[in-house]
């Protein structure tokens, strides 16, 4: 798993980096979409409304879905009242959110993913772990063995081609016998009532036009007010997501249009904490985010975790500081997502929307640990650092845990410790402390002209100072 998602994501991180240098003024274009979308969620009310009076004029219906719940409830009485048995599904994280597949297939209702990586994770019985490449921890041979085992394609190798037909040749007897279809958006223009997607397949085109019934499910973060936001989004989600100049296929669709398309919109609004986040001044700009996974591919816990580590719909940075928001920091599984980033940065360099995730993480862990009651973890952590602050008691420490280590020791490495501690030992072995500190090493190396360097100057406090220049011998 590991090496197929070092291998994606590096890939990846390096054909974006050449696709940003070619534009003349990356930097001003990110300013530029900060701008727009923090002006889109200051007067987002009046856009929405916006966006509902225009979908209705052209013949749309709109509905509002305060959570998770009332969504899938909406979608599913749409579905249900068309007798479908089957619908056919665009690449859509929000209804990843709402947990859409698994109620309406409660309700009898099998949804089809089309997206190629979304297929491969349904078949599986998988989970998504990237949210542009939902199927990256599998490589190729996986992938045909799946196919051949469930759709039953008779594949002689793992050829990407090949592997693309067997999918299409399954879909396209869906695309064209399926009446119902549900998307996502990329984005909505709230003056005309135009809903976006963009996708690199034409799959999601095909379910776009094809069935009769369209069911769109948007967060309301996404909508824009005018077509002129839409087209600096344009330029900045390709090349930041797959490296591209532009999107292969980008849709745009406003409500119905007679003898062409679906002949029956719906636009789910969905809320779902968003408007939670919206309020809070520093965790705001989360719903900047374009979904363009980015900040996924520069992660360096993600690399190494993989994306079903989050245990969330949304992984890697994004989710780490969108997930504990919009479940307001009471999920157990949550509300530690803030701690898996190393805060290194490279998620806010990347990111094409400028969302400072390193702050939103410290200011959620500063959230989270506040409404706290002292436990045993922050009263360790105090007296750890007590003594880490004095040098004499962080020597005097060490010298008693390597006393007291004895007993646990085995092959230079402790297995297993008693009491609260061996929650560490759970899951990884401790490395034993070593007979001698660096600093007993230090003082007792032998230096030029017979001395110890244990004879250096000392400090009142009884540190010793480091070598000068000339201690250290030829430079
Ligand atoms: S946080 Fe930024 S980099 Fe990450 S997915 Fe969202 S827009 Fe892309």
């Amino acid at each position: 798993m590991r090496r197929n998602l070092r291998h994606a994501t590096t890939t990846i991180r390096d054909k974006r980096l050449r696709a940003v240098e070619e534009l003349p003024d990356w930097e001003g274009l990110r300013d530029e979409g900060a701008a727009l979308k923090d002006h889109a969620l200051a007067n987002l009310s009046e856009a929405l409304l916006d966006l509902e009076a225009a979908v209705t004029a052209r013949g749309g219906h709109v509905h509002w879905a305060q959570d998770a719940q009332e969504a899938r409830a909406i979608v599913a009485g749409i579905a249900a009242s068309h007798g479908a048995r089957e619908v056919i599904k665009v690449k859509s994280i929000s209804t990843d959110e709402i947990e859409l597949n698994a109620a309406l297939e409660e309700r009898g209702i099998h949804a089809i993913e089309t997206d190629l990586a979304e297929l491969i994770v349904q078949l599986a019985e998988d989970r998504p772990s990237h949210i542009l490449v939902p199927a990256i921890h599998r490589n190729r041979a996986e992938i045909r063995d799946l196919f051949r085992r469930k759709l039953g394609a008779d594949l002689l190798t793992d050829d990407p081609k090949v592997l693309a037909e067997a999918a299409r040749v399954y879909l396209r007897e869906k695309f064209l016998s399926t009446k119902v279809a549900v998307s996502g958006a990329n984005f909505a223009v709230a003056d005309t009532g135009t809903v976006c997607v963009v996708e690199s397949e034409g799959n999601g085109r095909m379910c776009l036009t094809l069935p009769d019934v369209l069911i769109s499910v948007m967060g309301i973060e996404k909508v824009l007010p005018t077509w002129a936001d839409v087209a600096v989004f344009l330029r900045l989600l390709p090349r930041s997501s797959t490296a591209e100049r532009m999107n292969p296929y980008t849709s745009f669709w406003s409500g119905v249009t007679p003898g062409d398309g679906p002949q029956e919109f719906h636009l789910v609004l969905l809320d779902n904490g968003r408007t939670d986040v919206l309020a809070d001044e520093v965790g705001r700009q989360t719903l900047r985010c374009i979904r363009c996974s980015a900040c996924l591919n520069v992660c360096p816990v993600y690399e190494r975790a993989g994306g079903h580590a989050y245990g969330s719909v949304y992984p890697g940075p994004i989710g780490a500081i969108l997930t504990p928001q919009l479940l307001q920091l009471e999920d157990k599984n949550a509300n530690t997502l803030p701690w898996a980033s190393t805060l290194c940065g490279a998620c806010y360099d990347a990111c094409p929307v400028k969302i400072n995730i390193p702050e939103v993480l410290l200011y959620l862990r500063g959230k989270i640990t506040g409404d706290k009651p002292v436990n045993a973890e922050a009263v360790a952590f105090k007296t750890a650092a007590w003594i880490m602050s004095e040098p004499f008691r962080f020597e005097g420490a060490l010298k008693l845990a390597r006393t007291g280590q004895g007993p646990f020791v085995k092959h230079g490495a402790i297995h297993a410790l008693p009491g609260l501690l061996s929650g560490w030992t759970d899951t990884r072995d401790l490395p034993a402390l070593p007979a001698q500190s660096f600093r007993e090493w230090w003082r007792a190396r032998p230096l030029p002209g017979g001395h110890a360097a244990g004879d250096d100057a000392q400090t009142s406090e009884g540190e010793r100072l480091p070598p000068q220049r000339d201690d250290r011998g030829p430079a």
